[in-house]
């Protein structure tokens, strides 16, 4: 772990036994750790002190202040009196409790603390003049991220703090928060907290300690790493920070993938002037707004009107869309395609860019879609036929392509098109969560070629990596991690 890289993983256990073991569970991963005495139901510092594996912050948060101690101010300084003296190496106070009557050797060993849980508010400078003002050894600022904007703002907090020389660890909450845990300590703050696993959080927005170092890797990250991510809203579930990141790691890159879940594309350029970012994925629902703020378009984002991939170079934001050739990559190993007939159920961006990539290829492409008008205004742009949904039956094709959501979890138990209809085609379903849905389970059965959505997810990543990196992407890696059953987003990926 680099210097400054610090994780320090909260714990919020009812029990000072299951607290020792969580601290032992994980301290080949926290550097230290954070006890929510508030959570305990005996908040006394001894045992957990006794045990301790890594450094340890005693931390005991009022009913209003994001905790749950209901004592007195006189009960809580003696608490921490205790604390001290039982070998905690700190006490984390709120910048409105009396720390002041703390005695010379506490404030020496003191974070003085801020939340918002509702917002960052404008004056976050103020906020932590005041807080300076204090002989804390670490300041901590947390604030309700509503707004990559808010973010940026975090971003310039921490620039500032360490032009001062101070220790602060600052850090916005929240899903548009995700890029300051991730990023902190490598812009100055002297440790980042993350969550023992997922479903303890002690703030919205934490990571789990796992993700942070296998997923993120959050110890080696420095000012020199890349920085990629995802562009959309929401991005909690996706699966791109698995498959790039296990890329960079595979190649010992030093680079990271983080999710920026964002109100706006304006707010997520502005965190983006503060934190430098290379390249982006772009998914729901900026793929075609975001068309009109590149610098220039590769030729297939122009014909499709959709970027799903950002590079930057020299400042510069180049637009790429790599789900026509992901898409197409599989289907290209498996047969020759000029000639062929293919349907598309669907007329949304993924049918926009299976269309467009079929009929480059000289297949002859029928959309059909539940909304006529949709489909119409998808096949008179590019060049197909088009029709409804219903009239599947009526039509003979060779490919049979799904581009509706229709057999995605959870709706695993349907399926756009009848097992009829299957037999001797190629079925290949768009949708790779499940990677096998019901659609391509009776397409097998009736003996079709099957092809799952997985495969074009990983080919339009891989082309993405090519773009950014220059570099040819370890797909197997990129496989394994997409099925990699530890990290937080896998309970979704059935
Ligand atoms: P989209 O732009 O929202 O388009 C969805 C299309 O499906 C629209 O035509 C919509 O019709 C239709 N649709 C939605 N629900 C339907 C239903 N219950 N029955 C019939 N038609 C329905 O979404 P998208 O980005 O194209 O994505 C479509 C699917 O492809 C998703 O499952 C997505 O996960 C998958 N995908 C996979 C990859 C990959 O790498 N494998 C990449 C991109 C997308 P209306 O216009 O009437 O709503």
């Amino acid at each position: 772990m680099q210097p400054g890289s610090r994780i320090c993983v909260t714990l919020t256990e009812r029990d000072a036994t299951a607290a020792i073991r969580e601290m032992e569970r994980l301290s080949n991963m926290a550097d230290l750790f954070e006890i929510r005495a508030d959570y305990l139901d005996d908040p006394s510092p001894e045992p957990l002190a006794a045990r301790k594996p890594k450094p340890l912050i005693y931390t005991l948060r009022r009913d209003g202040e994001g905790g749950r101690f209901r004592g007195s101010d006189d009960d809580r300084l003696a608490l921490f009196a205790r604390a001290l003296a039982a070998g905690f190496d700190y006490i984390d106070i709120e910048d409105d409790a009396p720390w002041r009557k703390l005695s010379a050797a506490g404030r020496g060993r003191l974070i003085v603390s801020h939340h918002d849980f509702a917002r960052t508010p404008t004056d976050l400078f103020g906020i932590y003049r005041r807080l300076r003002e204090s002989p804390a050894d670490v300041i901590k600022i947390a604030t309700m991220a509503n707004s990559l904007y808010d973010a940026a703002r975090i971003f310039d907090l921490l620039e500032k703090a360490s032009g001062d020389g101070r220790r602060l660890a600052a850090l916005a909450m929240g899903p548009m928060g995700m890029a300051t845990r991730i990023l902190g300590p490598s812009r100055g703050a002297p440790f980042t907290y993350a969550a023992a696993r997922a479903g303890s959080e002690a703030a919205p927005g934490q990571i789990p300690v796992q993700d942070m170092v296998d997923l993120y890797r959050v110890g080696s990250i420095d000012r020199s790493t890349a920085i990629y991510g995802l562009i959309g809203r929401p991005t909690a579930h996706s699966l791109s920070p698995r498959v790039h990141n296990a890329a960079f790691a595979e190649l010992e890159m030093n680079a990271v993938y983080i999710p920026f879940e964002t109100d706006s594309l304006g707010s997520f350029f502005s965190l983006n002037n503060r934190v430098g970012g290379a390249g982006f994925s772009v998914t729901i629902p900026y793929k075609a707004e975001i068309v009109r703020l590149m610098d220039a378009l590769d030729p297939t984002a122009e014909k499709i009107g959709a970027v799903n991939t950002v590079a930057i170079r020299e400042e510069r934001k180049i637009g790429y869309n790599t789900d026509a050739e992901g898409f197409v990559r599989p289907l290209e190993r498996r047969i020759a395609l000029r000639g062929k007939r293919a349907v598309v159920l669907g007329a949304g961006g993924a049918a926009r860019a299976a269309a467009f990539a079929l009929l480059e290829r000289g297949v002859e492409v029928l959309v059909l879609s539940r909304n006529r008008e949709r489909a119409r205004e998808l096949a008179l742009g590019l060049g197909a036929n088009c029709g409804g949904l219903e009239e599947l039956a009526r039509h003979d094709f060779d490919l049979l392509i799904n581009a509706t959501p229709v057999g995605m979890f959870p709706n695993v138990d349907e399926s756009p098109a009848p097992a009829e209809l299957l037999a001797g085609k190629i079925v290949y379903d768009l949708v790779y969560n499940p990677p096998e849905t019901k659609l391509l389970r009776e397409a097998r059965g009736a003996g079709a070629l099957a092809i799952s959505g997985i495969e074009m997810f990983l080919e339009q990543a891989a082309a993405q990596f090519r773009i950014w990196t220059g570099v040819e992407p370890p797909k197997e890696a990129m496989r394994r991690a997409l099925f990699a059953p530890n990290y937080t987003n896998s309970r979704e990926f059935k």
